[in-house]
């Protein structure tokens, strides 16, 4: 399997870390995919079954609406709508008003797994399922990983859940 992944989130929720521990080798990419995407990837993480080819994406802009940032925005829907999985990215825990803006910007036609980074910053790993349902509840997530990029932590489970929509 070979296909297109994208990291979005408002700054500061850790995609740069998540993309840094996933890209560890380097690896060309064997798809045929690749050679025809417009994408600019930005890393390729390689396992014995899989090549996850990740994509950027330039931030949404959602401080100022005026035409220059919709345009930008607009940019970065169409790149959403042709990469085979987007994950989401905020603290876990923690959904902010700058969380949402980026989430209501995402296509509808696109699988998104929300991905709850930093859990090594719970001190108690339960406080996170009541916060889990509730999003549950307001949002249709395909699914919901808890991991955290800096400690290495689920980065694997996480990888095994995107796979299959690859
Ligand atoms: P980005 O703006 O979304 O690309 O976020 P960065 O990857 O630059 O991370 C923002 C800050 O969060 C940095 O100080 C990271 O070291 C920190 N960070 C990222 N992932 C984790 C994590 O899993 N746990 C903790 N405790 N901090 C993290
Ligand atoms: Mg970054």
């Amino acid at each position: 399997r070979c296909g297109f992944v994208a990291i979005v989130g408002r700054p500061n929720v850790g995609k740069s870390t998540l993309l840094n521990q996933l890209i560890g080798q380097k690896i060309s990419i064997t798809s045929r995919k690749a050679q025809t995407t417009r994408h600019r990837i930005t890393g390729v993480h390689s396992s014995d079954t899989a090549q996850f080819v990740f994509v950027d994406t330039p931030g949404f802009q959602t401080k100022y609406q005026n035409a220059l940032n919709q345009a930008m925005n607009r940019s970065v829907t169409s790149t959403l709508a042709d990469v085979d999985v987007i994950l989401y990215v905020i603290e876990a825990g923690y959904f902010s008003a700058a969380d949402e803006e980026v989430l209501k910007l995402l296509p509808d036609n696109r699988p998104v797994l929300l991905v709850l980074n930093k859990i090594d910053e719970l001190k108690d790993k339960n406080e996170m399922f009541p916060f889990i349902e509730a999003m549950n509840e307001r949002f249709k997530f395909h699914a919901i990983v808890p991991i955290s990029a800096q400690k290495n932590l689920s980065i694997d489970v996480l990888l095994k859940v995107v796979e299959p929509l690859l």
